[in-house]
């Protein structure tokens, strides 16, 4: 299959733009879209082919449920059944980068959600999404448009990388603005379980709801034989071929001292390791494959860059990578998870 590449003109309006793309989805075809967060590889989310198709061009297992994306809050009531707890986050969070499980209603086919009776739902806020789903006039179900495994795509060159000549279009709306995947929530009496962090912190959440749980899975490698609340995340993710090393400050003294040294030391062996590093440590921590993704303090900046730069491993000849992990709290709780599974729970303590 020739897979179209659909430039977006943003000075142009956008829903002719996106009109075809609208269309090939509506057919039961496949089609890339940027969002806020990561792209997403979007299909019809009422026609349960679509859904096989989407699994099939990303090579996922097909127990792993798609979020569904409407246009606005409002849209859910068709799709599943919402409560007070989807309205309050509605109001405070959308459009934007969270998504929330509901039950699903019988118009939403099973194979979308993995055979749950669950479904989960968002509302893009990225204007090239927002007018694709409603030129489309149908919800769009859409995974991250990546590999099964490899990171999520920032950008549509990523797109391309993974699933060119397998999909029937890629619409190019330069790089994610946030770089990493929705929030992912789930409603309970009283307070919202976070499935999978994201762009809306636990901070944010925390600020409308009393009760905030964190679903163990998020720090903690999931061993137990039970499905876990996010199929998603029992999945290996993310991870460059090289073995991956995720360094935690665990509030030892001079902690930066301590791996710059480190570094220093690993480098001087071997100078293709792999790092992912701070900028303050530009100036001492100089290789071949070392990469600086911001700022120590800076993790909107981590956030937009982890996922390239994980890619561009795999393009070295780094034998083994040591990153740098950020510090928990807002968004640093979800990059400290991506580079969990990056690393597969690899954690070395300096
Ligand atoms: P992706 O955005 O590509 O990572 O894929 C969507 C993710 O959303 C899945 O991997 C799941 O972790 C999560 N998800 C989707 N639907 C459900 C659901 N019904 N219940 C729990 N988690 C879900
Ligand atoms: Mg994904």
């Amino acid at each position: 299959m020739i897979t179209e590449i659909v430039k977006i003109d943003f000075s142009k309006p956008l829903d002719a733009q996106v009109q075809k793309c609208a269309e090939t989805i509506v057919r039961g075809g496949l089609v890339a879209f940027p969002t806020e967060t990561v792209y997403g590889l979007g299909g019809n989310a009422l026609d349960a082919d679509a859904a096989k198709k989407i699994y099939a061009a990303k090579g996922r297992p097909s127990d792993n449920p798609l979020i569904i994306h409407i246009e606005k809050p409002s849209d859910a009531e068709e799709y599943c059944l919402t409560n007070d707890s989807y309205y309050k986050i509605a109001n405070a969070f959308m459009p934007g980068p969270i998504t929330v499980i509901l039950p699903k209603k019988e118009i939403i086919p099973f194979s979308v959600t993995g055979g749950l009776s669950t479904v989960a739902v968002r509302c893009p806020e990225h204007p090239v999404a927002r007018a694709l789903i409603r030129a489309a006039g149908v919800p769009i179900a859409a995974p991250s448009a990546n590999t099964s495994g490899r990171p999520s795509p920032t950008s549509a060159s990523h797109v391309i990388e993974d699933l060119s000549s397998k999909i029937d279009a890629i619409i190019d709306g330069g790089d994610s603005e946030i770089g990493l995947e929705s929030t992912i929530v789930m409603p309970r009496d009283g307070g919202v379980t976070v499935l999978r962090p994201g762009g809306i912190t636990v901070e944010m959440l925390s600020e409308i709801f009393d009760d905030v749980t964190l679903d163990e899975g998020i720090v903690k490698k999931n061993e137990s034989a039970s499905a876990p609340l996010a199929p998603g995340m029992k999945y290996r993710h993310y991870a460059p071929r090289a073995t991956v090393f995720l360094i935690k400050d665990v509030g030892n003294a001079d902690f930066d001292g301590r791996v710059k040294r480190f570094l220093k030391g690993k480098l001087d062996r071997e100078p293709l390791t792999g790092v992912i590093c701070f900028d303050e440590y530009r100036d001492e921590i100089i290789g071949k494959n070392v990469f600086y993704f911001g700022k120590k303090a800076d993790d909107d900046e981590h956030a937009k860059r982890l996922f390239d730069i994980l890619r561009r491993f795999d393009k070295t000849d780094a034998p083994e990578i040591y990153a740098t992990a950020s510090d928990l709290r807002g968004v640093g709780l979800a990059i400290y998870n991506r580079m969990l599974k990056a690393s597969g729970f690899n954690i070395l303590e300096i």
